[in-house]
């Protein structure tokens, strides 16, 4: 069990011209037991992070502690961690037995029979106890992951480092081994940190979320936070499915002139842009409520370009009236609704739902 601290760590590949900054001076606390996600696109530098706490990586500047020690120097083994990746990594002609008890044979002075009672209770929670004698070839994708993070619990480390764990299974797998691996964190307890590119695994597990791009750290915060309020227009757009919706454009007196539309500042909202000009008016599908008849005034018209029918509910996707391009924003409505393509609505997009951030 242990802490995490990560110190104004940067790493860069390569030199001069051709050098890559793949983190860019992170700096976090991570709290004993404490469950966080690394999230952002593809090549915003969590598996560097995260391979820079492992000790497969070197930082070029900054500190990393474990515990209440300084690691930069020890190697990946003196870390006390474990690790669990997307292909498994599992040895193809052991056993599964062999390939969960391979890392205490070499590492602990456990006695074969500790060994051998570790596994067994490992592989029973884990519901691979009647597997033992099977080789990773005959065992399914979801199989191959638990023997991978049951070879990882039973090293009972300081630390699980998770990268992209579920990627290579099916949506009902993971969706399943989401929450064992929830359930798995809550009753360990083990510090853990955990790699994704995918905002529904973001947004489902952990304590914590690191939203990372580009290198450099976005916005820490519990996933409601994140979501609720997130820091600015990119995490705003990277979670959530469908993503929000932006609207840019500047502000004359207590007006919101976007493109397409005017859209009236409350109270709050001016008072929170305040000197600000060019800004980007954000709205998730969910939070917009179209109607078929002006009721508050505050409205601005729009045409339905596309209805796509998904079940309970629709996605709506419209253009507002006086725009001049093709760009359409994107509403949910209910699934039972009637609402024809070409139709004119007005568009409501309540205050408390309403989020406004810098133009870029
Ligand atoms: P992520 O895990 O978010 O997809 P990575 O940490 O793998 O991102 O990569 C971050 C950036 O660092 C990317 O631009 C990637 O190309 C670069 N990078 C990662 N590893 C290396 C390496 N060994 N050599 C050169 N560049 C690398």
């Amino acid at each position: 069990m242990a802490s995490i601290t990560i110190d104004d760590v940067t790493k860069r590949f390569g030199d001069g011209d051709e050098s890559v900054v793949a983190v860019d001076d992170v700096s976090l606390d991570i709290e004993d037991g404490e469950f966080v996600v690394f999230v952002g696109p593809s090549g915003s530098g969590k598996s560097t992070l995260m391979r820079i706490v492992a000790g497969l990586e070197t930082q070029s500047e900054g500190d990393v502690e474990i515990g209440d020690a300084i690691v930069n120097q020890l190697g990946p083994r003196a870390r006390d961690i474990a690790m669990v990746f997307q292909n498994y990594a599992l040895y193809p002609n052991m056993t599964v037995e062999e390939n969960m008890s391979f890392g205490l044979k070499m590492s602990t002075d456990m006695s074969a029979d500790a060994i051998e009672q570790t596994v067994t209770s490992t592989a029973e929670m884990m519901d691979i106890g009647e597997l033992l004698d099977n080789t990773p070839g005959e065992l399914s994708g979801g199989q191959q992951q638990r023997v991978a993070l049951g070879r990882a619990i039973v090293r009972d480390p300081n630390v699980f480092l998770m990268d992209e764990p579920l990627s290579n299974l099916d949506a009902k797998l993971r969706a399943e081994m989401r929450t064992e691996i929830n359930r798995l964190q809550n009753d360990l307890d083990v510090t853990t940190l955990y790699v994704t590119h995918d905002q529904t695994e973001a947004m489902t597990m952990g304590d914590r979320l690191v939203v990372l791009n580009y290198g450099e750290l976005q916005q820490v915060g519990t996933p409601l936070e994140c979501f609720y309020r997130p820091a600015n227009q990119f995490v705003a757009g990277f979670l959530g499915s469908p993503s929000m919706n932006f609207f840019e454009g500047h502000v004359e007196g207590g007006t919101l002139r976007a493109d397409g539309f005017d859209f009236d500042l409350t109270e709050r909202m001016q008072s929170s842009v305040e000197g600000r000009s060019n800004l980007v008016l954000g709205a998730r599908p969910e939070d917009i409520t179209l109607h078929d008849e002006p009721t508050s005034g505050h409205e601005f018209e729009a045409v339905v370009d596309v209805v796509e029918p998904m079940g309970s509910i629709s996605y709506v996707y419209l253009r507002a009236a006086q725009q001049d391009d093709d760009k359409t924003f994107i509403v949910e409505t209910d699934g039972q609704r009637l609402i024809s393509e070409g139709a004119e609505v007005y568009v409501e997009i309540p205050d408390e739902d309403v989020h406004l951030f810098d133009a870029a």
